[in-house]
Formats: structure tokens, C-alpha cells, sequence
């Protein structure tokens, strides 16, 4: 199979074909419209998935072994899933590099499993963007269940709570003021706090802490995060980890939230790309010739801003 035209692919893929589904998420990973075409292709179907869990965290906290636990409990339930690891700072380009995921590749003859890293250099709107679309083509060919691995660096963590329906907040013992400082993003995304590496000592401080924020936090709704406590090299507190995964699905969906949110985020998407496109635009416009001119008739007294601004926005085709 060795078409790279979406259609061909996309068929492929839906009968099992993974290296076909690869070349799907490097297609949506490079942007352009390769990439628009794809998306296209995979949105309906794309949305049907049953269930997204994001797991974020600073770098080394245990995410890819808790991971690749996760993995385990799930196949151990019978079912297939996709799991996109994104690391925002990769220079490289995914695919081929899966080096620093060894630590899952203890399924990598597993069928049943998609692992594949993801970099979204290349995609407009970088991981907000790309997340989102590539947990669609995973959903369109099939996989029920997708789970999205990012490395937490201030808003990307915010960013893969964009493309999940539960995030994971993956957090150590004697968590650093790094995560004390960005407590207020943490609360906003963290549907399960994991106190990871809980062998070590730390830990029940690091769980009052949380709690402590918990019971300071004043929007909180219906749903009040758990602390799970988890080794993850050992496998310990996994099945409560999945136990509470699978507690906060039953809630969306007694609530109404999963689609209500799964609207939300859809919306705020096409906001985002709405941002990002005009953004591009403006880039454009201010590296043009017309910027310089109309920016000198405002130096010369001849324009004021405002009436320079509406005259470079038609250009856009946008009407003050
Ligand atoms: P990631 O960068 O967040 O994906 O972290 P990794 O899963 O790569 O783990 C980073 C390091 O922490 C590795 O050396 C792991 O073996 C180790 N590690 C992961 N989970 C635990 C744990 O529960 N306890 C201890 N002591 N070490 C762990």
C-alpha cells in the first residue's frame, strides 16, 4: 500500500492496515492541504470515537510508563487503541522516531495497538490544532479509544485538554515550583491528578497539596478530581488509575458533558484556526509594500491609524 492519496489510504487503513493510518497522521502532521484533504476525509466518521484521555505532565514524570501501563489494562479489556505521543520541542519529524518510546514498544507487535509520536511543527496552529485532527483519523479508521501523551510545558498542557475528553495531570512527589506556579492551568484541565513515582518519599505531602488546591478551588462543578497515587515501573495503583478513568466517563455521560464539551471544543477550534489563518494573513500583509506605504502616510499626518487599519483590512476583505 503504497498511495499517498488520502482516499487510498484512509481505506486502508480502516482494514487494519497501521502503516497506512501512519502515513494519515504525517500527512495531517506536515499541514497544508495534504493535510486539509485528510481532515475532510476523517471528520465525520472521525467524531464517533467513544472516549479520548489526554495525559500530560513535565517532562520525566512517568508519562510513557504510565502509558504504557494503561495500554496493558486496556488490551486486557479487549480492545484496540491509539496512542499519539506529541512532543511539542521535537525538532524531528515523527514516523520514523519512535527511539524515545521504547518504554511502550512492548506492544509494538500488538495489532491491536497505534503508537506513533507525533511532531506538528509543520501544522498552522502547531499541537492545538493538529491534536484534535490527528485523534480524528484515529477515530475514523476505527480505533475506540485514543490516548494523547504530551510532554506539559505552560499552555501546551492546556492545549491536548483541547483533544481529550479526560486529561490526566501527571504529577511527582515534592512537585517543583515550576507546577506550584501554574496551579490556576492546572485546575482549568485536570479531570484525575496522578501523583506518579508515589515508591517515593513525598508523597502523601504532594497529595495534601493537591487537595489543599482542590478545596481552594471555587469553580469547581460537579466533579471533583481524584488523586490517584501510582507507581508506575512497579504497576501499582493502575487499576484504580483506570477504575477513576472509567468513573469520569460514566460522568460525562450521565451529565451530558461528554458531548457538551466535545461541542465546546469543536467550537473553539474552529476559532482557533479561524485566529491562526488571520494571523498568517496580518504576518503577510505587514511584510507587504502596502503596509509600508499606508504605515508612512500615517508618520506624514495624513492617515490616522484607524482609517490606515480599515484601508489595509480590505485588502483582507475585512470591512471595519
Ligand atoms: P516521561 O518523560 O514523563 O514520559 O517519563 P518516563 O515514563 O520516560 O519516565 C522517566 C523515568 O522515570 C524513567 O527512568 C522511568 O523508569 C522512571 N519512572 C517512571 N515511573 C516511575 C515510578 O512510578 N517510580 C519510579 N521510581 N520511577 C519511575
Amino acid at each position: 500500500m503504497r498511495s499517498r492519496h488520502p482516499e487510498d489510504l484512509l481505506a486502508a487503513a480502516c482494514a487494519g492496515d497501521r502503516g497506512a493510518t501512519g502515513r494519515l497522521i504525517s500527512l495531517v502532521e506536515r499541514g497544508g492541504s495534504p493535510a486539509r484533504a485528510v481532515g475532510r476525509l476523517t471528520f465525520r466518521r472521525g467524531r464517533d470515537i467513544e472516549r479520548v484521555i489526554g495525559v500530560t505532565g513535565a517532562p520525566g514524570s512517568g508519562k510513557s510508563t504510565l502509558t504504557d501501563r494503561l495500554i496493558t489494562r486496556a488490551r486486557a479489556g479487549g480492545g484496540s487503541l491509539g496512542i499519539l505521543a506529541i512532543d511539542p520541542s521535537s525538532p524531528f519529524s515523527g514516523g520514523a522516531i519512535l527511539g524515545d518510546r521504547v518504554r511502550m514498544q512492548g506492544h509494538a507487535l500488538d495489532d491491536e495497538v497505534f503508537i506513533r509520536s507525533m511532531a506538528t511543527r509543520g501544522h498552522l496552529g502547531g499541537l492545538a490544532l493538529a491534536a484534535p485532527e490527528a485523534v480524528r483519523v484515529l477515530g475514523a479508521v476505527g480505533l475506540p479509544l485514543v490516548i494523547v501523551e504530551t510532554v506539559g510545558v505552560g499552555q501546551v498542557e492546556v492545549d491536548v485538554a483541547g483533544a481529550a475528553d479526560t486529561t490526566v495531570v501527571v504529577v511527582n512527589p515534592g512537585w517543583g515550583d515550576a507546577i506550584q506556579a501554574n496551579k490556576a492551568g492546572l485546575l482549568e484541565i485536570a479531570d484525575v491528578f496522578v501523583i506518579n513515582k508515589a515508591d517515593r518519599p513525598g508523597a502523601a505531602e504532594t497529595r495534601r497539596d493537591l487537595d489543599n488546591m482542590l478545596d481552594m478551588n471555587a469553580e469547581m462543578g460537579e466533579w471533583r478530581p481524584p488523586i490517584l497515587m501510582t507507581s508506575a515501573v512497579e504497576g501499582e495503583g493502575i487499576d484504580e488509575l483506570w477504575d477513576a478513568l472509567s468513573e469520569h466517563l460514566r460522568y460525562l455521560q450521565r451529565s451530558g458533558e461528554l458531548e457538551a464539551g466535545r461541542q465546546r471544543r469543536l467550537i473553539a477550534e474552529l476559532r482557533e484556526i479561524v485566529v491562526r489563518r488571520l494571523e498568517r494573513d496580518v504576518h503577510a500583509l505587514a511584510a507587504g509594500q502596502r503596509w509600508e506605504t499606508v504605515s508612512a502616510e500615517v508618520l506624514s499626518g495624513g492617515l490616522d491609524p484607524y482609517g490606515a487599519a480599515d484601508r489595509l483590512l480590505e485588502d483582507l476583505g475585512i470591512v471595519g
